[in-house]
């Protein structure tokens, strides 16, 4: 059997049936790591030792029937923002270099109670700012369908090693698009929840109104029972819900019909890249053919979500990360001098240029003088965005659309203009901005081959209906091949 060619659910289920076992599986990806880490740089810590012990624990545990579940012995990858107690949790930046935690994540936790085995810990951009991966302190992972190509971000290293086969679903974290991001420049699925279902106790926080974890895997199949695994209510995260719906893969049937799509003009305008156009609307057209009744709106104020977005993360990413200081985590600067030089040592030398960036930013738009100008005001762009989602939803189930302007593009081209990327985040921002769920999944290549992504938002709580959605798309697309324009 050749278990890389298999999904997450199809491998849990050939553990379960005796067919092959966690250690197999978890030999398998280290294989496939051998062979495509030393180009690709999916991971910052892979700990082979303890990722083959655990497999065999939790296989002993299965063969006595005291584990069971489709994630029972699958290899995981875990992003690098994600505290895992004894494991290095960098956020790929040198001040928390040498950071090991005491404690994991929630989302974490459960997924070893769902008896998943973790293989390492993923690349990602330093402290999840930015785009494309690139801003680790660790270097850049490369894209596993062109490797001159950059993965997407922050997220990049869990949907590079998803794509790649180095694991077999991974978890990452999403402020403003980097689940849905980097899963459509890999050519894998990913899903944001709404605000609130994952438990955010042992993320590293970035914008902390904005932060949630979702899971990325090959289908959609991969990440609704992902999601359900991390999905549970946490007394330690103040803003966890606690919500009585999260078996999000009972919403996994092909059916459409009736269901209301709606398709904001705003995201179709003259930023968007022709073959992307063409990719989104014809998966549009596919899944009107499915009986979804399909139709362009107007959603507005999509030219304010970027401004307000970068605003509200840098304000909150400022506060969040005054708390490395040299004293209390990670890194400290050598030299002594009094206790202030010292912060300032630390600091100049424990963040790279993208997180001073937004800490600057943020810092300004929060200073006396300038609070109402940007930071309260942002905070109203906030208000207005829900306000034109839910009328959106009033007339729809969910709204279909691009998850980027383009495909990915080159490594270095980004890091050149910095304004530019923050565009590129257009269409995936407003769902954590209005706290939404949305899912991105591939719906055909460009001519060069690049994987395009197709995204789908709902009205909070309502995953359900984009898996469903989803699905209904992916299984129709696998029947009945690409259609001629999905493959442009
Ligand atoms: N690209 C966006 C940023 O840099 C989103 C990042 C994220 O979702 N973590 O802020």
């Amino acid at each position: 059997m050749d278990l890389l060619s298999l999904t997450a659910v199809e491998l849990g289920t050939a553990i379960q049936q005796g067919q092959t076992t966690a250690r197999e599986a978890m030999e398998a990806v280290l294989k496939q790591i051998d062979k495509t880490e030393e180009i690709l740089h999916c991971y910052i810590t892979i700990d082979r030792k303890k990722a083959l012990e655990e497999a065999e624990g939790v296989q002993r545990k299965i063969e006595a029937g005291e584990l069971s579940g489709p994630l029972a012995g699958v290899p995981a990858a875990v992003k690098d923002n994600l505290c895992t107690e004894g494991m290095l949790t960098t956020c790929a930046s040198r001040m928390l270099g040498n950071f090991v935690p005491g404690y994991s994540a929630e989302a974490v936790l459960n997924l070893k109670r769902a008896g998943a085995v973790l293989v390492g810990k993923t690349n990602m951009d330093e402290f999840a700012m930015g785009s494309t991966t690139e801003t680790s302190a660790f270097g850049p992972t490369r894209n596993p369908r062109d490797p001159e190509r950059v993965p997407g971000g922050s997220s990049g290293g869990s949907a590079a090693a998803v794509a790649a086969g180095e694991c077999f679903f991974a978890l990452g974290s999403d402020t403003g698009g980097s689940i849905r991001q980097p899963a459509a420049y890999c050519g894998v699925v990913g899903i944001k929840p709404t605000y609130g279902t994952v438990s955010r106790y042992g993320l590293v926080a970035y914008g902390s109104s904005l932060d949630q974890v979702g899971s990325l895997g090959k289908t959609v199949e991969d990440c609704a029972v992902v999601l359900e695994a991390i999905a549970t209510h946490d007394r330690k995260d103040s803003t966890s819900l606690a919500r009585e719906d999260t078996d999000f893969s009972s919403a996994l049937e092909e059916n459409v019909t009736g269901m209301r799509i709606g398709i904001p003009r705003d995201y179709f305008g003259p930023g968007l890249n022709g073959e992307v156009k063409s990719a989104v609307l014809a998966a549009a057209k596919r899944l009107a053919a499915e009986g979804a009744r399909v139709e362009e709106f107007d959603l507005g104020l999509t030219e304010y979500a970027v401004p307000a977005y970068y605003t509200i993360a840098s304000a909150e990413a400022s506060s969040n990360l005054e708390r490395f200081d040299g004293v209390k985590y990670g890194y400290r600067a050598e030299g002594g001098g009094s206790l202030h030089e010292m912060y300032k040592k630390t600091r100049s030398q424990g963040f790279g240029p993208e997180v001073k960036r937004r800490i600057m930013l943020g810092s300004f738009v929060l200073s006396a003088g300038y609070y109402d100008a940007y930071y309260r005001k942002a905070l109203r762009v906030k208000a207005m965005i829900r306000r034109a989602f839910d009328e959106a939803f009033a007339r729809y189930d969910c709204i279909l659309g691009p998850v980027t302007p383009d495909t990915a593009p080159r490594l270095g081209e980004s890091l050149a203009d910095p304004l530019k990327m923050y565009l590129g985040d257009i269409y995936t921002i407003a769902a954590n901005l209005a706290g939404l769920p949305a899912i991105s999944l591939p719906c055909g290549k460009n001519g060069a081959g690049l994987p395009i992504g197709l995204q789908l938002t709902g009205d909070c709580f309502q995953e359900k209906k984009l898996i469903r959605a989803a699905y209904t798309y992916e299984q129709a697309v696998k029947k009945g091949g690409q259609t001629g324009d999905e493959g442009i």
